[in-house]
């Protein structure tokens, strides 16, 4: 789950990590509020949006020499004027997609005086079965682009659970950072504080892009991005309460509420799975033959009627869906369930593009028999191979 920068700023300074005061917005009016409270004579206007790039990014209203996602502003009528501009309107940045996302919120900030931008993240490093930390002084840009270009200006070290973070960590910043004096000495509590933040919230990922160093010496985190690992989130109340629902993908969205495995995809074939590697042996299949799906589904083992329902409808709501491919593995999982949920959803729903069944395992037989005497126009399907081949060629033929 993601949260809005602000959100994760007022985490940060729960746990002592130095961030500037600022206040979220919903209307100008309430901007303006905010900027009154704030002390000037510099005030920073962000988009709150479940994406990064902002300030380089473009509102699809405004003329294209308009300014970005993240103003500076030096007078409180400035933070009105911005706000008025950002407030309803469609900021598209490299992480939107064409899209855009329409910025709903503003976060009005205390303007910092940048002496330099860094750049620092933390993650989970599925190689070393370690939180690491990823750092370089080229902060404030497209980090991937860092990584592409000049990949040794990247440093990243693993913190060893055991131990936590050590004062070693601290100094690798520092002289990785070229940090000096204050800004030196202020490296290692910052990193012990983002790190505990990190294993107390079980955090995915937290990304200071810039972290600062301000013109008085001192860092700081400019901007804070925070995903939190989903399966964590039962033990933290606080965090939950700061979902964004309207920032989130709709499909995905609704699959939560009926606790499916659903990704949406780009391709064109829709995928309906019992267990994620099954899934995943499906979606590869699918691309083997020379298509792509266009979502990831793992209905689960203990799918219900009512569940299989809810997933091929939001399955079949996918406007770039061209066909769908059920492919059933029954252990658990009763092909016949399946089958009558597919029916009961296709009633409700209609079926505009070809279907492709494949079911095997568990009341196989019961499960044909209900899709064969519905009267549905399925293709069925007897193996993985032979399923991938009729859907790929049931999409082209129809393309
Ligand atoms: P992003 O574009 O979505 O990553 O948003 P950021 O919060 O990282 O802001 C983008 C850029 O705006 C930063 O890299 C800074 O260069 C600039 N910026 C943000 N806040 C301030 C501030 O308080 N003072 C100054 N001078 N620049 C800022
Ligand atoms: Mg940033």
């Amino acid at each position: 789950m993601n949260i809005h920068e602000y959100q994760g700023k007022a985490v940060l300074k729960e746990f002592g990590a130095p961030v500037s005061a600022g206040y979220p917005a919903l209307s100008v009016a309430e901007a303006v509020e905010a900027a009154k409270k704030l002390p000037g004579p510099l005030y920073v206007v962000k988009s709150q949006i479940h994406a990064g790039g902002r300030g380089k990014g473009k509102f699809k209203e405004l003329p294209a020499d308009a300014k970005g996602g993240v103003r500076l502003a030096k007078s409180v009528a400035e933070v009105e004027a911005h706000a008025k501009e950002m407030l309803g309107n469609t900021l598209v940045t490299i992480q939107t997609g064409p899209a855009g996302k329409q910025v709903n919120r503003l976060y009005i900030e205390d303007g910092s005086d940048i002496e330099k931008e860094f750049y620092l993240s933390i993650l989970v490093d599925r190689a070393t079965s370690c939180v690491s930390f990823v750092i370089s002084t080229e902060g404030g840009m497209d980090i991937e682009a860092v990584a592409h270009d000049t990949p040794e200006k990247i440093v990243t070290f693993a913190v060893d659970p055991a131990t936590g973070v050590m004062p070693h960590h601290g100094r690798t910043v520092a002289k990785t950072l070229n940090l000096k004096g204050e800004a030196a000495k202020q490296s290692g509590p910052l990193i012990a504080n983002l790190y505990k933040a990190f294993v107390e919230k079980d955090m995915a990922m937290l990304e200071i892009n810039p972290l600062i160093l301000t013109t008085a010496g001192q860092l700081k985190c400019l901007d804070a991005k925070i995903s939190f690992d989903s399966n964590a989130l039962y033990r933290h109340a606080d965090i939950m309460a700061l979902r964004d629902e309207t920032e989130e993908d709709k499909a995905e969205l609704e699959a939560s509420k009926y606790d499916l495995n659903y990704i949406t995809l780009d391709g064109t074939i829709g995928c309906m799975v019992n267990g994620a590697g099954l899934a995943m042996a499906t979606m590869d299949i699918i691309k083997l033959y020379g298509e792509s799906p266009a979502n990831f589904l793992d209905v689960g083992g203990s799918a219900s009627k009512e569940k299989v329902t809810a997933a091929f409808k939001i399955i079949t709501s996918d406007p770039s869906v061209k066909g769908i491919l059920i492919n059933i593995f029954g252990g658990i999982m009763r092909c016949d369930i399946i089958a009558e949920g597919v029916i009961a959803a296709v009633k409700e729903v209609g079926l505009k593009v070809p279907l492709v069944v494949r079911l095997e395992g568990t009341n196989v037989d019961l499960g044909k028999k209900i899709i064969s005497e519905s009267g549905l126009n399925v293709i069925p399907a007897d193996d993985l191979d032979d399923a991938a081949q009729k859907i790929v060629k049931a999409v082209k033929g129809s393309a």
